[in-house]
């Protein structure tokens, strides 16, 4: 529960990194944004003044270009291609191991991942409401992923509002941004000469004592609100509704499905920036001596022909069944797994699709919002 925002400091721009300093000294490992081959991603910060400042991040339909923010802010960059999933929901790990004993016995061993204290700084409203989807998939249930739950509790967020979202942002219209409400250890708002700085947790409040900040004045707390509503207020993206269950599901053979077909290229890029995609394969790979055997979990797209093949037959053998696959269980049938949609409005799926497909247009199309192209 985050505490009143009354209670929040201020952290003077130039004390940005006494933050960090603090957290490497409680043994965190701080990933922060990094400008890598023309994109922001997030990086192990070698120093606590390692963060970028000066870059924002111009995005539209299969197109992402960092450029000079005039305003030199640390956080004007929006979001990067990854969000928080990489760092819990590995791309690619060992799950168990089975090897021979003397005797030719087959033992199986569980694998236990490296789980390092890690501090991410720089998370967004929208990338907070995807990681309490993926605690919903991967943490609730008989059977919580251990793998994640490891890593889950080693988390530190620093969460950061976004003052200035991308073009391809709605995450005002799917309710779960631009300014972080929950989920974070201590969340920042950026003015022009430091950051209102909120508590969001125990953790947070902790660390946030040990900065012994002022309070945030009352001009300072309504600049921070006002330029959220401003950010909200500017985002030119939304869904047709929060709840497009009904209405996607009734629609299974709009023409539509067909239309975009014809554009995906069916290359999966959306899936793998997208937050909240959990699809994952899982394969055996056998030692070539025969003694031993590695039990591998790797990120799957249910855009890949391999993902719908089932003993003999293709579930969705072509790119409209898969296309149509992803929306509907992204916008729709995610409400009865998740009671929400799978969606929080990043827009991170239209920036990388090399096809330039945008999904707000494809639900406002097939929701009968707008006409076909
Ligand atoms: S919608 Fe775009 S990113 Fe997704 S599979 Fe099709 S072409 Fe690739
Ligand atoms: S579907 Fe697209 S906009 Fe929605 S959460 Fe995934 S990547 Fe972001």
């Amino acid at each position: 529960m985050s505490p009143p925002p009354e209670e929040a400091g201020f952290l003077p721009l130039a004390q940005l990194s006494m933050l960090v300093a603090q957290l490497m000294e409680l043994g965190y490992r701080c990933l922060g944004p990094v400008a890598e081959n023309g994109a922001i991603v997030m990086r192990e910060l070698a120093t606590p003044d390692a963060l970028p400042r000066g870059l924002q991040a111009a995005q539209a339909p299969g197109r992402y270009r960092l450029q000079q923010d005039p305003q030199r802010r640390y956080f004007a960059w929006a979001n990067g291609p990854q969000a928080i999933k990489p760092h819990l929901f590995a791309p690619r790990e060992s799950l168990w191991r089975a090897q021979r004993d003397e005797q030719g016995r087959l033992r199986f061993m569980a694998v236990a991942p490296p789980a390092p204290m890690l501090a991410l700084i720089g998370v967004r409203a929208c990338d907070l409401a995807a990681l309490a989807l993926q605690d919903a998939h991967f943490l609730q249930g008989d059977q919580p992923d251990s793998h994640y739950a490891r890593r889950r509790e080693q988390l530190f967020l620093v969460a950061v509002q976004c003052a200035e979202p991308a073009s391809t942002c709605f995450c005002a219209s799917t309710g779960d941004g631009p300014t972080p409400s929950a989920g974070y250890d201590i969340a920042l708002a950026e003015l022009a000469d430091g950051f209102v700085a909120a508590a969001g947790s125990r953790k947070g409040v902790a660390l946030l004592n040990t900065l012994n900040l002022p309070p945030a004045s009352a001009q300072q707390l309504a600049a921070a609100r006002q330029q959220g509503q401003a950010a909200a207020a500017g985002q030119t993206r939304s869904l047709p509704g929060r709840t497009l269950r009904n209405v996607l599901m009734s629609r299974l053979e709009h023409p539509q499905w067909d239309e975009v077909a014809t554009r995906c290229l069916a290359c999966g890029n959306c899936t793998a920036v997208c937050p909240t995609c959990f699809c994952h394969a899982e394969m055996d790979e056998p030692a070539l001596n025969g003694q031993a055997s590695e039990h591998v979990r790797m990120w799957d797209s249910c855009f890949g022909a391999s993902h719908g093949h089932l003993h003999g037959f293709d579930v969705r053998p072509d790119i409209r069944s898969r296309y149509r696959q992803w929306l509907t269980h992204k916008l729709a049938t995610w409400h009865d797994q998740y009671g929400r949609s799978g969606c929080v409005g990043c827009g991170r799926c239209i920036a990388w699709c090399p096809a330039e497909i945008d999904l707000t247009a494809e639900a406002a199309v097939l929701a009968g919002e707008r006409e076909r192209p």
